[in-house]
């Protein structure tokens, strides 16, 4: 049988099951997805992609480093680090009515979502009462809530969820086997660990990766097949390009992924992962308009907004809804959530490789 054929019927499997909750993927079959003539790859990942979602909305959030810098971790690629030199200054906890004040602006400017960062290996209890007031003043502005706090303990995990957390963000970076080159102060298991509480408590997940570290395409489809793997896969899948930090460990083998490797990355996540947000967030103001149109053609339907994420540059808003429109696209009014009955509407107006 030719392979491409079953790839494509577990693709449809994935449809048909909503989540892709009881498909598991190897890391070969991804890879063959992965390898398919460009518009093949990208007319499959649109036809899952409008079963799932209106192909012409794009989710935005905002992110705001809460806590910037100091961090006991060690990862390789990042500025908050205290391993590395980078000139990034640490700052203590934010107030929570500043960052209520940041999350107003977010909402004036059309953000749905409201994200907040903070640079800890892990929360301290007496932090963590900062931040549920904080996630709690969020929700009451009418904002999705993320937090990204580091690894996690249950009564953590408990208390965010019952301050009414919505997603909660810890990326696994990057494949297993190249994990060991990005961090050392923790292993990919803990990450797992974490992710495994969070969904056990009721939050939604966001986790992803970064690519342009050193690590290679199989690195890359690894990563993405963990995600996939975890049953249900993340509601969020982040997807960085590495920005260049002076200072950091990565930046003597950093590579940049080429504009169509990423492509098919923003691919094969919507291909393996059909019912959750993809999302293009650091890197994205080294992409060009047309880099990034590419991305939402294959699948990418949501964005940060705002022109910093965390310590480095974001796209400003009106760029974004510059080329949104040119696309015909539209920043989504609310929420972005995978939906049969929109997908179905537009199915009959599309075509299928049913
Ligand atoms: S845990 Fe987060 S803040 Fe700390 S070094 Fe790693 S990526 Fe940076």
């Amino acid at each position: 049988m030719n392979p491409t054929t079953d790839i494509q019927g577990k693709a449809e499997a994935v449809t048909a099951s909503n989540a892709g909750q009881s498909v598991a993927w190897t890391e070969a079959e991804a890879r063959d997805l992965y390898d398919l003539p460009l518009p093949e790859l990208l007319f499959r990942a649109q036809t899952l992609h409008r079963r799932h979602f209106d192909p012409t909305e794009v989710e935005t959030a905002t992110l705001l480093s809460i806590k910037t810098g100091g961090c006991p971790e060690d990862c390789g690629y990042c500025s908050q680090s205290t391993h590395h030199k980078t000139g990034v200054k640490a700052t203590k906890l934010m107030e929570v009515d500043s960052v209520l004040a940041e999350a107003r602006k977010a909402r004036e400017a059309g953000a749905t979502r409201f994200c907040m960062g903070a640079a800890w290996r892990s929360p301290k209890d007496r932090d963590l009462d900062s931040v549920c007031r904080m996630i709690e003043g969020v929700r009451a502005l009418g904002l999705e809530t993320c937090v990204t706090l580091g690894m996690l303990a249950p009564d953590q995990v408990r208390r965010l969820g019952d301050a009414g957390l919505d997603y909660y963000n810890h990326n696994i970076d990057t494949s297993r086997a190249h994990y060991p080159r990005i961090a050392t102060t923790r292993t990919m298991d803990d990450r797992l660990d974490t992710l495994s509480l969070v969904r056990k408590g009721g939050i939604k997940l966001c986790s992803g990766g970064i690519v342009g570290m050193g690590e290679t395409v199989d690195d890359r489809i690894a990563m993405l097949v963990i995600l996939a793997n975890l049953a249900p896969p993340p509601e969020s899948v982040p997807l960085n390009m590495w920005n260049a930090i002076p200072g950091t460990p990565v930046m003597d083998r950093a590579e940049p992924a080429t504009p169509i490797a990423f492509v098919r990355l923003v691919a094969l996540a919507r291909l393996l992962m059909p019912a959750s947000v993809v999302r293009l967030s650091a890197g994205r103001h080294a992409m060009s308009d047309e880099w990034q149109a590419l991305c939402f053609l294959a699948g990418a339907n949501s964005i940060f907004t705002g022109d910093t994420l965390l310590t480095t540059g974001n796209p400003q808003r009106a760029q974004d809804a510059a080329l949104l429109a040119a696309m015909g696209m539209r920043m989504a009014p609310g929420p972005v959530r995978s939906n049969a009955a929109v997908a179905g509407n537009l199915r009959s107006a599309s075509p299928s490789t049913d």
